[in-house]
């Protein structure tokens, strides 16, 4: 079934003059599905096919793409439970999870579909008016991970499709017919060469960072191929926002509840088997609830029920590849062999798949690799401390600075605390969560730039102050 999802250039479904390549099952870790690949002459006629399409689209009204983007959302919600399928076909989350990332891409492009682009008025009087309008920058490269992957592809294509601009996206090698079905769906809706779609295992990335005819990238994933892509784009001054690694601390302070945090702290940490960009991935308890909050959290991972996400009733699918799961094994035997307490966790079934049950680490603690390193897995180091402004700086040592949380009953406390995270979001008793009004992206190496809101939709546009002599 899911060989039959091509690749579309100006609105025509086409076949990969590149060969293909194996798409593997996490759950089993066997191949389930070829994908074509795209060459570099095919991405370059997705590219003319968007620079084409960009001289009507940009001069579209917003009414008009407001109601496509509506539209948009109708055809996902309909095709909600095959997306959903392949999403955890291809993915490995649990089918409920994969819902919930159907159901956030029908919320974030109907949200996306109302926004406004203002023209702000920069003086008006008598002898001058000065307008700031901003127009829509032209084509747009949308680069994708692998962990919420129609998620993020509408995190990109949405508000570049709502400022004006046209689109070519390429999704992960590990995870790219959620994202071939998805443009297909829009494709039955926009006109030829809006969006464009093309999946490759490693050249076109690179491709289209460095290409002549693309005027901004959108980027989600790794901080090293952010840093890549930064290169590249300097070719053309693209334009970037970039959504990098994060290695979020929390910060749970003395006298929290710790029946009323424990849960939070364990869903938003192993949200997607951890690998999320935003999960909680240190976490850092006073000395006199330490022993209390591990055993908490413990309890909570032993419960879990790992295995396929199809499965009815699991809550913990496996990671979704190779080098992710050797990563995650790999941080657990060091913190073990660095003296840390590597603690029982539920049982992962039998077979090949990419199972890591939740693993709580207690007396973690910095220079281990499983505290200093993003993880993007099923693995949190718990790390005691004695003093809040040692915790905050041990959370700030992190070269990343995407979000950060601090736990606690007293508010007011937990906000003074939070205004010193060096980070994009800081939660007070929470993590992860994102939504579609509130800007969301990180800082130091975590990238720059943001997504969502107001301000997500503004970094599709470009400025022009039109300056006019009455
Ligand atoms: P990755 O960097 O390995 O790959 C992401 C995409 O980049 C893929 O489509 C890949 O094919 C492409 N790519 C690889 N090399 C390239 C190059 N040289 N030039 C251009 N494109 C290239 O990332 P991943 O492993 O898919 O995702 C995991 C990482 O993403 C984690 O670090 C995670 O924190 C981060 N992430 C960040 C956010 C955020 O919003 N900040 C969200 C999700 C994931």
């Amino acid at each position: 079934m899911m060989n039959n999802y091509s690749m579309i250039i100006n609105g025509q479904s086409v076949a990969g003059e590149a060969g293909s390549f194996a798409v593997i099952d996490p759950a089993t870790a066997a191949p389930f599905a070829e994908c074509q690949a795209a060459s570099l002459a095919q991405l370059n006629q997705a590219v003319d096919a968007a620079d084409t399409a960009f001289n009507t689209w940009q001069h579209s009204s917003h009414d008009e793409r407001k109601a496509l983007l509506h539209k948009i959302a109708d055809s996902i919600e309909a095709h909600a439970a095959e997306l959903a399928e392949v999403i955890v076909r291809e993915q490995g989350k649990p089918l409920p999870l994969a819902q919930m990332e159907v159901g956030g891409a029908v919320a974030w492009t109907r949200y996306t579909a109302e926004l406004e682009i203002p023209v702000e008025i920069v003086e008006d009087s008598e002898n001058k008016r000065i307008e700031m309008h901003r127009k829509p920058i032209g084509v747009v490269g949308s680069i994708l991970p692998w962990n919420w992957p129609l998620m993020i592809a509408v995190w990109h294509i949405m508000p570049a499709l709502r400022a004006g601009n046209t689109v070519v996206v390429k999704p992960s090698p590990l995870t790219p017919f959620n994202t071939l079905r998805l443009v297909e769906l829009m494709n039955e809706i926009l006109p030829a060469g809006v969006v464009n779609v093309l999946a490759d295992e490693r050249e076109l990335g690179p491709a289209m960072s460095s290409h002549d005819k693309i005027r901004k990238i959108v980027f989600t994933g790794s901080t090293p191929t952010g840093q890549h892509i930064m290169r590249s784009a300097a070719a053309n001054l693209k334009r970037l926002t970039l959504e990098l690694g994060g290695n979020d601390g929390g910060i749970v302070l003395p006298g929290a509840d710790l029946d009323a945090i424990a849960e939070g702290i364990f869903q938003t940490s192993f949200l997607n088997m951890g690998q999320t960009c935003a999960a909680l991935k240190r976490l850092y308890v006073h000395e006199s609830q330490y022993d209390e909050l591990s055993n908490k959290l413990i309890a909570i991972a032993q419960q879990q029920k790992v295995g396929s996400g199809f499965e009815e009733g699991v809550s913990f699918g496996p990671l979704q590849n190779k080098m992710q799961y050797d990563l995650v094994n790999r941080l657990i035997a060091e913190a073990k062999a660095d003296g840390a307490t590597i603690n029982e966790t539920a049982d992962i079934p039998a077979g090949n798949g990419y199972f890591i049950a939740p693993t709580i680490v207690t007396n973690a603690c910095a220079g281990m690799a499983v505290v200093d390193q993003e993880q993007f897995g099923s693995v949190l180091p718990v790390i005691s401390y004695t003093d809040v402004e040692d915790a905050i700086a041990q959370v700030n040592a992190s070269e990343n600075g995407l979000g950060g949380s601090v736990w606690g009953a007293d508010i007011d406390e937990a906000q003074k605390v939070a205004s010193r995270l060096e980070c994009g979001t800081a939660w007070i008793n929470g993590h992860a969560e994102v939504l579609p009004h509130a800007p969301f992206g990180g800082c130091k190496m975590s990238g720059f730039g943001v997504e969502f809101g107001q301000e997500g939709l503004l970094e599709y546009t470009t400025i022009q102050v039109v300056n006019i002599n009455r």
